[in-house]
């Protein structure tokens, strides 16, 4: 089978220019994602998670090197990306079924069809009647899966993931995997996921990208092999194999804090 190359970081660094200073916040990142892949940055706070998903989103340009989606040279946003960001709140005064659809109303893209389709995935994302409700009506968990909606809906490529179950409760968080993996393999995407959570990252991914920080670099790139992949993130908690990369994983990042002092 040929993978087809989606995504490619070339030799991309960053430096933010402020008040401050200057600082380098990622260097040399060299990356080539396929079509379908599921991959997971993770890596100390401050290594450059943030800044390297807002690069590929085209929020901000990169100070050296080349972002290409789909083969094609980008600098600035494209509909190819949906972006899910570290808090990706709600309007409250919105409905659900508006909210989900606010990135189809920035597009001029808004008619009865995409309303349709709206409560359609809505209903797919396990949401069924709430499309009328408010998001204070909806748990913690739920309005997740209608930020969720909100970024599939406009029908992306790929999907920026910045640690979307974060501020979850475990069973909530874990059933949330299942949900966004399967419905991503479903249709098809791509995903990028930043996760702090290394159980998360071994369950759900087909490629781990462990970054460490000072400035932000790319330590070791870690495949999960497919038999492990392919049972979903619950059941991947379980497998035989799963524990070895956990470890694997963890001690990467423990050399990283040994490494760069204690933070
Ligand atoms: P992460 O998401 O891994 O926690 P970030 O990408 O947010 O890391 O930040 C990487 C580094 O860049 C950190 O040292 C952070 O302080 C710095 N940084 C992030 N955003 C800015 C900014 N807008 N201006 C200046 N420095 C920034
Ligand atoms: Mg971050």
């Amino acid at each position: 089978m040929i993978k087809e190359a989606i995504l490619e970081l070339k030799d991309l660094s960053h430096v933010y220019v402020n008040d401050a200073g200057a600082a380098l916040a990622v260097d040399h990142i060299n990356l080539v994602v396929h079509k379908g892949e599921f991959i997971s940055l993770v890596g100390p706070s401050g290594c450059g998670k943030t800044t390297i998903l807002n690069i590929i989103a085209g929020l901000i340009q990169p100070t050296h090197g080349e972002l290409r989606v789909m083969g094609e040279k980008i600098n600035s946003p494209t509909p190819k990306l949906g972006y899910m960001q570290q808090q990706d709140y709600l309007f409250p005064w919105l409905s659900i079924q508006k909210n989900a659809m606010l990135g189809l109303h920035i597009r001029n893209q808004r008619s009865k069809l995409q309303a349709e389709r709206t409560n359609q995935l809505l209903l797919e994302l396990g949401l069924e009647d709430t499309s009328h409700k408010y998001p204070h009506q909806l748990s913690g968990g739920m309005r997740q899966r209608v930020a969720l909606a909100r970024t599939l809906i406009t029908d992306p490529e790929i999907l920026l993931l910045d640690e979307p179950f974060s501020a979850l409760d475990l069973h909530i968080k874990m059933q949330l995997e299942e949900l966004v993996q399967s419905t991503l393999d479903r249709m098809g995407k791509t995903a990028v996921l930043v996760t702090h959570d290394l159980a998360e990252a071994v369950a759900i991914s087909d490629r781990i990208i462990v970054l460490g920080r000072n400035p932000g670099h790319i330590r070791k790139i870690v495949t999960i092999p497919r038999d492990l992949r392919s049972v979903g993130p619950i059941e991947a908690r379980k497998h035989p194999k799963y524990q070895s990369y956990f470890e694997e994983i963890w001690n990467e990042l423990e050399e990283e804090m040994e490494r760069g002092g204690n933070e």
